[in-house]
């Protein structure tokens, strides 16, 4: 009982000093949404499929990607346009067995597709983490939407919260416009 009661008178010091000591440091904590952590310049966050200026796509569906994956999670079948180019008919990325080496934006020959800076992509259904060429292509729309936003071209609202949830790239609307102009 004697040696509890002695721990105790030095613990509550020693205890208290630490709480002093650390009162009047800057935080280590981010209020995360409302601050956004400072990400590291190499880090590899949700996959893209890139576009050429006029809107098509990079992929020519080679395999370069899926080959070097070590996780086996890249698939795709390849179809040709009616230019006779090849292009990936199917383009599919599971993000949950992707262990965001890089491997496949460093083997891609075309630069199409690329780890992107976005981690608030959790979702409550295992499926809804297989991401298609549509979504794909529509996470590099809403990059270069948001891009265009940063730089001033024009205020679109929500553009955050449209990031969580990739549209069909065809129906964007940024799409759309930039085939009219
Ligand atoms: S980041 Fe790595 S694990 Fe993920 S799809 Fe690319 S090659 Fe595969
Ligand atoms: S993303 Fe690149 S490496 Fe993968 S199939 Fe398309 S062109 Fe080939």
């Amino acid at each position: 009982m004697l040696e509890i009661i002695k721990t105790v008178i030095k613990a509550i010091p020693i205890g208290l000093a630490t709480t002093f000591k650390n009162i009047f440091r800057k935080p280590t904590t981010l209020q995360y949404p409302d601050v956004m952590p400072d990400l590291s310049p190499r880090f590899r966050g949700l996959h893209y499929l890139a576009r050429y200026p006029d809107g098509t796509e990079r992929c020519v569906c080679c395999g370069l990607c899926a080959a070097a994956c070590p996780a086996n999670c890249i698939y795709m079948e390849p179809m040709e346009n009616e230019k006779g180019e090849r292009k990936a008919r199917i383009y599919i990325i599971n993000e949950i067995r992707c262990i965001f080496c890089g491997y496949c934006e460093e083997a891609c020959p075309e630069e199409a597709i690329f780890l992107g800076r976005e981690f608030e992509f959790c979702k409550y259904n295992i499926p809804d983490f297989i991401y298609d060429k549509e979504m794909l292509l529509g996470v590099f729309d809403k990059i270069e939407k948001d891009r265009r936003v940063r730089e001033g071209h024009k205020f679109i609202r929500n553009a955050r919260f449209d990031f969580r949830s990739p549209v069909h790239a065809m129906k964007h609307p940024d799409y759309k416009r930039e085939k009219t102009e």
